[in-house]
């Protein structure tokens, strides 16, 4: 059965684990974000990254079309290409796509991006990013068949051709849902969903569908968005999602065996 692995991008994320653990796999569709790499070229480039809280609390990329350039050249230029030659390295054969390639990840341009500044709830007309809404599951399962590995990455593309900026955990959430995964684990820099976000012996094992909605408060920031996709994911249908740590041994085969916060 087809498993969906995504690999995080923010400081404390160690991809070289989770790919040696997938080099001894066959089908699996692996999805990355890169959020470090992106703040690295952006500020490189002059043009520091910015995040925003929505009225509901997500922190989001501020994804301007000057910044969307940078999302571009980062993830589908940089960290794809990394990621795909790593893996080829280790014997396997990997193909890079975006969301834009192939048709693959089609989604809806977000219209009203709002966020919190100074008390005051400010609407960002000018956001370039989405929502996935579908993904081209043939093209996915012909590379499958055809023994190639999938690595998948933002941005998308909307139905009218505009490139949008996407959340990763999002992609991950919407290819397993997509391709009926017997599983969808989300590799990250802490242990799983933890109670207390500073204490890292603090993980929650178990969450069922039904309790997601109870824990988000427990979810500061990014972790949030892992919660919803996650559920997203269980909705669609994936039994089982676990957020676990990409910096430690066998990361796959670890969360697999419900090393992190399994959520089903
Ligand atoms: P990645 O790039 O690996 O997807 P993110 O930065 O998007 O990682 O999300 C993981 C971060 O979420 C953690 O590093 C942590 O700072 C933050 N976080 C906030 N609340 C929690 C929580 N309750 N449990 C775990 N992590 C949390």
């Amino acid at each position: 059965m087809t498993i969906v692995v995504k690999v995080g991008g923010a400081s404390g994320n160690a991809s070289d684990p989770v790919l040696a653990d997938l080099a001894a796999r066959s089908d699996y569709v692996l999805v990355h974000g890169g959020s470090d790499a992106v703040d690295r070229l952006a500020t490189a480039l002059g043009q520091p990254p910015q995040y925003y809280t929505s009225p509901s609390g997500v922190v989001s990329r501020r994804s301007d079309a000057a910044h969307l350039e940078v999302v571009v050249l980062a993830l589908a230029g940089k960290v794809q290409t990394d990621l795909v030659a790593a893996l080829m390295r280790r014997g396997v054969r990997a193909l890079g796509l975006s969301g834009v390639d192939g048709g693959l990840l089609v989604a809806r341009r977000k219209s009203g991006a709002r966020a919190v500044m100074d008390g005051r709830v400010v609407h960002l007309a000018d956001d370039l990013s989405g929502t996935v809404e579908r993904v081209h599951v043939p093209l996915l399962r012909s590379l499958l068949a055809a023994g190639l590995v999938p690595v998948v990455g933002p941005p998308a593309m909307t139905a009218t051709g505009e490139i949008v900026n996407v959340d990763a955990d999002g992609v991950a959430a919407a290819v397993a849902g997509a391709l009926g995964a017997s599983a969808l684990v989300l590799l990250t820099n802490v242990p799983g969903l933890l109670r207390d976000k500073d204490d890292p012996a603090t993980v929650i094992p178990r969450l069922r569908p039904d309790e997601v909605d109870a824990a988000l408060p427990l979810a500061a920031g990014r972790m949030r968005k892992k919660l919803l996709a996650a559920r997203d994911a269980v909705r669609a249908g994936v039994p089982r999602v676990v957020i676990g740590p990409s910096s430690v041994d066998r990361p796959v085969e670890r969360a697999l065996a419900g090393g992190g916060t399994v959520i089903g």
